[in-house]
Order: structure tokens, then C-alpha cells, then sequence
């Protein structure tokens, strides 16, 4: 394993990372994960051993690793304090069944399926993204499966982690904050999308707040969904029934959305869909 072991501050990272020669191996993108083990709670709770540093973590993880029989693993561990550099940057690691060799593997130290994605561990994550993405010239914006753009480990059909990184950390935000880090930070001038303000605080997931002002109808009606994308420009035949044609309108809307496109038109779906123009 080419293994760094190394953690750093916001600036630190970006000198860090000036220096990695990506003529070695370079991948097309990036792969966001949470380790859901350890929670963001059980990873603060850990800085309260007085012998504990991420380096430790980091080597007892290559442990780990290395017990299963990996010869690479992620490349960053991003907690709510630093950034550990784990798998060399420069060498392609083991994280996700289809693109080990064309990725950088990114853990957060969270879970986010409860816990929210803010405050420390945003900071870095957003940070260090873009730090990597500017590095290697990706706009993070510029979205194909397996080609380019931010991707989400869910997004991989190989995996079984179908929910990492969970749903509290929206794509559609991340995307956005990390083309607006780097216009900030490093004078691109990517487009960012601009979503409706209260789409973006919508979590994938029901919740009263979220769908508070929405009729049963606009969260559960199937013609409902076909009337919304047909007012969008789509020419679906008003039927209730969730067929192909219907599916792949919610997946090109989700798209253009910056969703999980996955063809389902759950509330955040619903929610865009209503406020989408
Ligand atoms: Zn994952």
C-alpha cells in the first residue's frame, strides 16, 4: 500500500497537495463517501483520549485494510478537524467496486444519515474537494457517470453502500459549494447552478419542515409528477402510471437538478419539481 498517513489544516492540505506530481497516475474524479463507522460522534469523542491523533487512526485503518487483503484504500479521511491523506494521492486506492482506478476516494468521518453534514467537516470537505479538483483541473460541475464530476459512492451500481454518504449530504448543495470555493479560491469561473433558496435546504428525506406547504396530491400523485415535467417541456401521456418514459423524464429532471437520479419521485423530487420554472 502507498501509504501517507499524514493530516493536515485547510492550507496545509493545498500546500500539500501543490506538491503531488499526478503524472504518475491521475484520476478523472472524485468519489465521496462517509464511513458511517465511526460516526461524526464517536470520531469527536475519540479526540478525548489524550493518546489519540488521526495519524493513529490512520494506521490502525491500513491495518485493517491490509487485513482484508487490499493492496490500496481511500486516499482522504476529512473529520470536522483535519484532513487525513491516507492512500497516496498519486496511486489509485480501494474504495468503490467500478472506479478504483479512475478515482479519488474521499471518506468523511460522519455518517449522515442522521447526522447533519456541517459545520467542521463541510468546511474541510468542501475545502479539500475543491483543493483536489482545482489540482487536477476537474470542473466539479461537469457531471457523467463514470467520466466526470463530483460523484457520490451511491452512484456506483457495484456497490452495496447504497446510501453512502448518506442523505443529509445533498449533491446538489456539494456540487455547488465546491465551483463556488474554487471561483472564490482559485479564480475559476465555473457555472454554478443556482437552485431556488428553499430547495436548497431540502434533505432527502420526509420530514415535516421539508414538505410542510405540499398537498398529498403534489407527494403522492403520479399525474401530478407527469403534469409537472410536461410543464417542464416533457410530452408524457397523463396516465398515473410509472412507466419507462415517465421514469426517464424524473431521471433527466433529476439531472438537471443535480439529484440522485435514480427515477423515483420521492419529496425532494416532488419539492424541486413544484418550485422548478
Ligand atoms: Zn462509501
Amino acid at each position: 500500500m502507498n501509504v501517507i498517513c499524514k493530516s493536515f489544516m485547510i492550507e496545509e492540505f493545498k500546500t500539500y497537495v501543490d506538491k503531488v506530481d499526478l503524472n504518475t497516475w491521475k484520476p478523472k474524479f472524485p468519489v465521496i463517501h462517509n464511513t458511517s463507522a465511526p460516526t461524526q460522534a464517536q470520531y469527536i469523542g475519540w479526540h478525548h483520549r489524550s493518546d489519540w491523533t488521526p495519524e493513529q487512526w490512520g494506521r490502525n485503518l491500513v491495518s485493517y485494510y491490509s487485513g482484508l487483503g487490499w493492496n490500496g484504500c481511500p486516499h482522504l479521511f476529512v473529520g470536522y478537524d483535519k484532513i487525513l491523506v491516507l492512500n497516496a494521492l498519486n496511486v489509485h486506492g480501494t474504495h468503490t467496486p467500478s472506479w478504483n482506478k479512475i478515482s479519488w476516494g474521499i471518506e468523511t468521518a460522519a455518517e449522515f444519515e442522521n447526522e447533519a453534514f456541517d459545520d467542521g467537516v463541510k468546511t474541510n470537505l468542501i475545502a479539500a474537494v475543491a483543493i483536489l479538483c482545482n489540482k487536477a483541473g476537474f470542473n466539479p460541475a461537469d457531471f457523467e457517470l463514470g467520466v466526470s464530476g463530483i460523484h457520490f459512492h451511491k452512484e456506483d451500481k457495484g456497490t452495496t453502500h447504497q446510501h453512502c454518504p448518506g442523505k443529509n449530504l445533498i449533491k446538489a448543495d456539494f456540487v455547488a459549494a465546491v465551483a463556488n470555493y474554487m471561483n472564490e479560491n482559485f479564480s475559476n469561473t465555473f457555472v454554478v447552478p443556482v437552485f431556488e433558496a428553499s430547495h436548497i435546504h431540502i434533505p432527502e428525506s420526509v420530514s415535516l419542515a421539508d414538505t410542510a406547504g405540499m398537498s398529498m396530491e403534489e407527494l403522492t400523485s403520479i399525474k401530478w409528477v407527469q403534469v409537472q415535467l410536461n410543464r417542464l417541456g416533457e410530452k408524457l401521456n397523463v396516465d398515473g402510471r410509472v412507466s419507462i418514459k415517465t421514469k426517464e423524464a424524473v431521471q433527466r429532471f433529476q439531472k438537471k437538478m443535480w439529484l440522485t437520479a435514480d427515477g423515483i419521485a420521492g419529496p425532494v423530487t416532488r419539492k424541486a419539481l413544484k418550485i422548478a420554472k
